[in-house]
């Protein structure tokens, strides 16, 4: 999927991600970041994506076609997103997810992409009515894709192993804002010294939680 760079939306979030790197990397100073950086990125789109547009937005709670895919993560999300399981489950939760997001992972390392959609294999952070259970936290990859067609999404994902492309249509306007704000994050990391590359999301998630 082509991503086009706001590169002005992308520098400010890099300042802002220096502004908190510059004291550190702790978990607490990496939530914290990333609270205000998806606090700022919501209030650009809200601010510059018309309300006609975002209107016509068909992704909702419980509608999950595209929860089946790869999804990359930085670090830093990573880290807010560990930290929201943890305070929202106890410890028995939160050992059970443990183990199965172990699982999950080594199952899913196997698959590229069309061969995960192909056997479903669904996010982890999905819940029983498909719901996103780490939706405030989720990260800039999930945050840019939104569709205005739920029935192209659904064909999209049933017949990607026949080679049979489906458009589906986007606002591409709020894929484009938050892929600055993720690349501007990446780039604040690297002049930070921290390791810009992304990951997988259920072993990144779980390198925080172990
Ligand atoms: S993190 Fe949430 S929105 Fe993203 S793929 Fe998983 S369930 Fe879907």
């Amino acid at each position: 999927m082509v991503s086009v760079k706001d590169s002005s939306f992308s520098e400010q979030i890099k300042q802002l991600a220096d502004s908190y790197l510059k004291n550190g990397t702790d978990s607490g100073n990496l939530c914290r970041m990333m609270k205000k950086l998806f606090t700022v990125t919501q209030h650009h789109i809200d601010q510059n994506i018309p309300q006609e547009q975002l209107s016509m937005i068909r992704c909702r709670s419980g509608c999950s076609h595209c929860c089946r895919v790869h999804v990359p993560v930085l670090k830093p999300e990573a880290v807010i997103i560990a930290s929201h399981l943890r305070n929202s489950s106890n410890q028995t939760v939160l050992g059970r997810l443990i183990s199965n997001m172990e699982k999950f992972s080594l199952d899913i390392s196997a698959y590229d992409e069309e061969e995960r959609v192909a056997a479903n294999k669904k996010c982890i952070f999905l819940g029983r009515m498909g719901e996103c259970t780490i939706h405030p936290v989720r990260p800039f990859a999930c945050r840019s894709v939104v569709s205005a067609d739920e029935k192209a999404c659904r064909e999209s994902m049933r017949l990607t192993l026949l080679d049979e492309p489906v458009l589906v249509p986007m606002n591409i306007l709020n894929k484009s804002i938050n892929d600055s704000a993720f690349m501007g994050l990446a780039e604040s990391m690297k002049d930070n010294g921290m390791d810009d590359r992304s990951v997988e999301i259920t072993s990144g998630v779980l390198a925080c939680l172990r």
